[in-house]
């Protein structure tokens, strides 16, 4: 019986002999934002990608809206949205173009229309018709805001959505994330910044070890006391 929006179990992966994740449980309830915290090389973005649908887990399960990823992987990846390291988009296409490409892949209504709303909420309206090529990495990143957004996902995924961001576009970014989870939108996302991590997260976990090694809600928590747990936990 599953009962979380997202619930993951026991879920383990190893590249060559290095295990990199030993056994995660996790659950999430619809609508809530949960940050994924820990060193660099614990295995966050080996986790994201996994519940993206882009890497398979060696063994454990995951479920996404009640629907399991070994057997409903496609339909999952239509209810995802990744904004990842990568930004994955195409560089020789214009903004425009590169929405209306996702926008056929993803099977979205009227994606002429849905691309033009997410590129003025992006701030990108006037830059629709330039390549992406031409793009600084914040400009890009907003993009990849976009293109994440687009299919309507009911779960997004962020891998430290603000690399790359300036100032404004970070705050156009908090501004995305939580208008996404007041509409009913389930959030995890990753990041190095502790106080950013309290400020949006609901729920707060750490990794370490390859396992969860912490977890507790934003709200019961000072900075400095997570800061304390951290360093014991994580570093
Ligand atoms: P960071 O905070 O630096 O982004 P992370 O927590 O996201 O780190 P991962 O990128 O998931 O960590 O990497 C976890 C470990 O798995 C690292 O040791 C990394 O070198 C290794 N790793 C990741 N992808 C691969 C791969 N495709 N092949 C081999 N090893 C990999």
């Amino acid at each position: 019986m599953v009962n979380a929006y997202l619930e993951i179990h026991n879920l383990r992966k190893r590249y060559g002999l290095k295990p990199v994740l030993r056994g995660i449980d996790l659950e999430l309830p619809r609508g809530q934002r949960m940050a994924l915290l820990g060193a660099n090389g614990a295995g966050k973005t080996t986790l994201l990608r996994m519940l993206a649908g882009l890497s398979k887990a060696d063994s454990g399960s995951i479920h996404i809206a009640g629907l399991e990823m070994r057997s409903d992987a496609q339909q999952i990846r239509s209810l995802v949205g990744f904004v990842a390291h990568q930004p994955y988009l195409y560089e020789e296409l214009t903004a425009l173009e590169n929405l209306l490409f996702f926008g056929q892949m993803y099977g979205v209504e009227q994606a002429r229309e849905r691309a033009g709303e997410l590129l003025r909420v992006v701030g990108l309206e006037r830059r629709a018709r330039e390549r992406v090529s031409t793009f600084s990495r914040g400009l890009v990143q907003r993009l990849a805001w976009a293109r994440a957004l687009l299919h309507r996902p009911t779960l997004l995924l962020l891998d430290e959505p603000d690399t790359g961001l300036d100032q404004e576009g970070n705050a156009l970014a908090e501004r995305l994330l939580i208008e996404y989870s007041q509409q009913g939108g389930t959030v995890l996302f990753t990041t190095h910044q502790l106080e950013r991590a309290l400020q949006l997260g609901d729920q707060i976990v750490m990794l370490a070890q390859g396992r969860i090694a912490y977890q507790r809600e934003a709200r019961t928590w000072e900075l400095e006391g997570m800061r304390r747990t951290y360093q014991e936990v994580v570093q």
